[in-house]
């Protein structure tokens, strides 16, 4: 298998951070029984392997002083007693411990997902943001096996070996102090060597994670009602197969190594755990055999040296665990505290007033998508001024849809500034700068739920007269009325059985009457009318021009004749402003914006008279 060259990034915080951090959720968020219940599991824990090393070498002790029935009687009942005391306690933890830890999981997940929510719009398509966010939600979504959940069975388990380690180290001690190097040394040394052996799933985790996403991607794929009429059409079949083929080899033979690394960590373990008992009991026979000892004494050691390189190993393995897992929790803390590139909270307020004039200028602005080769937009100087309706065209790929991102505030230039009435944008909260626009963007979904939440993007408290009014507008009005349910239809079949399937353009439609039910000061258009036919787009033309009376629009579109109806046409080419007017003074200007015209209206009067 080859072998992932890529250099890992450092965990930014140890393992006992990390674990205080899930404390402290836990603690904050109410959640003090998962702590508790960790902490009484382990003293639990250690109490019951206590009593199980004393019990019966107590009983035996007992017996060789001559103890009376009722007294041997009594022992017995004691340590049942104690027994029963501590394995109920185990029990309880146990059978409770889960609802405390669900709490906080879906305490975690609800933080990485507001974040998500809210993060600074570059920063979804940053790679390391978008690896935290994913392991961070992936790690708290696998229920009991969810590392968040193994902390606190490694912290546990970890707690529990300490604890009877101490006391086992007491014993050995009064044995004889070099048994504790023998016992200790056999031990560590078969805790590296099964590490070593078995940890080929480990080390290739990275791999095995690809193996499966891209099985599970492709029997996805192949189910998938998207994909069926291409696999049919197209002859994919085949294709698919091998691949799907291809990627189960290499499964079948990762599972070969690594199983076979798990065999060979097995006898290693087993030949050292032989020496070690073998040199140890040896000595312990010795010394019964020079200077005597009790049966009591004999059982308590002989149980003393079989159990303790147990905890040396499960203190080692715990420790290994709880690192392996706050990993994951060092993950999820990057998540949540990933770096902003935008102001929120901590930047100048904003108060966005739908009757107050805005003028939104791009000054000097050059840039270039994070990561990508080169810049997207050149020297860019454009005022929206207040109340304007500007239309912004170019051939695909010119920077329509980039300049609207910079303008709406997802992405910052890399060079210039954007200000809202002359002042930079930068240092107001970005939200607050959102709520200045009414958008159509050519990417959009919806919620599966009813017609007017879309379009009031609220569940309850919305105005049910504006929605139906803002519907018509958008010329959407009598196909919600015919739905089943008007306009308490839900939308979409993923989630309801009863949820409707609007059309593409249907759905724009939709789109346009939820940007008006916002009634931003500002509304963005880009290529509202991709979806929808010519009499649609027509109508389309004449709402828009009434939708945009008295605000600032900006209007994308690279069907120039749908630009005549706009205050003033930009012409972006190859991410500059090449021409500059209304429609009509470009057109007489015979340049560029003329030139593309012609060839469109030829094309379109070419098509019309297609058969
Ligand atoms: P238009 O809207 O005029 O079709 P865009 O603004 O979508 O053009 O794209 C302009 C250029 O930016 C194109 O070359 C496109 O490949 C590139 N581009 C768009 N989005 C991204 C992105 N997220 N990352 C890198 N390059 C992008």
């Amino acid at each position: 298998m080859p072998k992932d060259k890529r250099k890992k990034a450092k965990p930014t915080a140890n393992m006992w951070q990390n674990t205080a951090f899930l404390v402290a959720e836990a603690w904050r968020g109410q959640e003090k029984k998962v702590p508790l219940l960790c902490l009484l599991l382990a003293l639990c824990g250690f109490g019951a392997s206590a009593v199980e090393l004393y019990f019966a070498p107590a009983i035996l002790a007992g017996i060789e002083q001559g103890a009376s029935i009722p007294q041997l009687l009594q022992t017995i009942l004691f340590f049942t007693a104690l027994l029963l005391v501590f394995t109920t306690g185990r029990a309880y933890c146990d059978g409770n411990k889960r609802y405390g830890r669900v709490q906080l999981r879906m305490l975690l997940f609800g933080k990485t997902a507001g974040k998500s929510n809210r993060t600074s719009y570059p920063n979804l398509f940053d790679g390391r943001f978008q690896m935290l966010r994913d392991k961070a939600q992936m790690g708290v979504l696998q229920g009991e096996e969810s590392p968040c959940d193994l902390v606190w069975e490694a912290l546990s388990a970890l707690l529990q070996n300490l604890l009877c380690f101490a006391l086992y180290l007491t014993l050995m001690t009064a044995l004889n102090p070099w048994l504790i190097l023998l016992v200790a040394v056999t031990s560590l040394g078969g805790y590296a060597v099964n590490h070593v052996m078995s940890g080929y799933e480990y080390r290739h985790q990275d791999e095995l994670r690809k193996i499966y996403t891209g099985l599970g991607y492709f029997s996805n794929q192949a189910r998938s009602s998207s994909l069926a009429k291409d696999l049919r059409l197209f002859g994919m079949r085949p294709w698919l197969e091998e691949v799907y083929q291809r990627m189960w080899k290499t499964l079948w033979y990762f599972q070969k190594k690594n199983c076979s690394g798990l065999f060979w960590a097995s006898v290693a373990d087993l030949v050292l755990a032989f020496l070690r008992n073998a040199i140890a009991y040896s000595y312990l026979f010795y010394v019964l055999l020079q200077n005597g000892m009790d049966a009591s004494q004999f059982l308590l050691y002989f149980s003393a040296i079989s159990g303790f390189s147990g905890w040396v190993t499960g203190i080692l393995a715990q420790t290994v665990t709880l690192y392996r897992q706050s990993l994951f929790v060092g993950m999820l803390r990057e998540c949540l505290d990933y770096p902003e590139p935008f102001r929120f909270s901590e930047g100048a307020p904003l108060d966005v007033d739908p009757e107050k004039p805005y003028e939104i200028r791009l000054e000097n602005v050059s840039f270039r998508y994070p990561g990508g080769g080169e810049d997207v937009l050149h020297g860019i100087d454009l005022t929206l001024h207040a109340g304007e309706s500007l239309a912004v065209v170019g051939v695909n790929g010119a920077g329509k849809t980039t300049l609207v991102k910079l303008l709406s505030g997802f992405y910052d230039p890399t060079e210039g500034r954007v200000l809202l009435n002359g002042q930079d944008i930068r240092q107001y909260n970005r939200r607050d700068y959102y709520r200045l626009f009414s958008a159509v963007f050519q990417d959009f979904d919806t919620l599966p739920s009813s017609v007017a939440e879309n379009v009031a993007q609220q569940e309850e408290g919305f105005d049910r007269g504006r929605v139906r009014a803002c519907l018509a507008y958008a010329g959407l009005e009598r196909r919600v009325e015919a739905l089943p349910r008007g306009m308490d239809t839900r939308l979409g079949r993923r989630l309801f059985q009863d949820g409707v399937e609007l059309s593409g353009g249907e759905m724009q439609r939709l789109m346009l009457a939820r940007a008006l039910y916002k009634n931003g000061p500002v509304l963005l258009l880009d290529e509202p009318t991709a979806a929808l036919d010519p009499l649609a787009e027509a109508e389309v033309y004449e709402q828009y021009r009434a939708m945009t009376r008295g605000r600032s629009s900006v209007y994308i579109s690279h069907r120039l004749a749908s630009t005549r109806f706009c205050d003033r046409v930009v012409l972006l080419e190859n991410g500059r402003i090449d021409e500059e007017g209304t429609h009509g003074e470009l057109l007489r200007r015979g340049g560029r914006y003329a030139e593309l015209f012609q060839v469109q209206s030829k094309y379109y009067q070419e098509g019309e008279m297609e058969p």
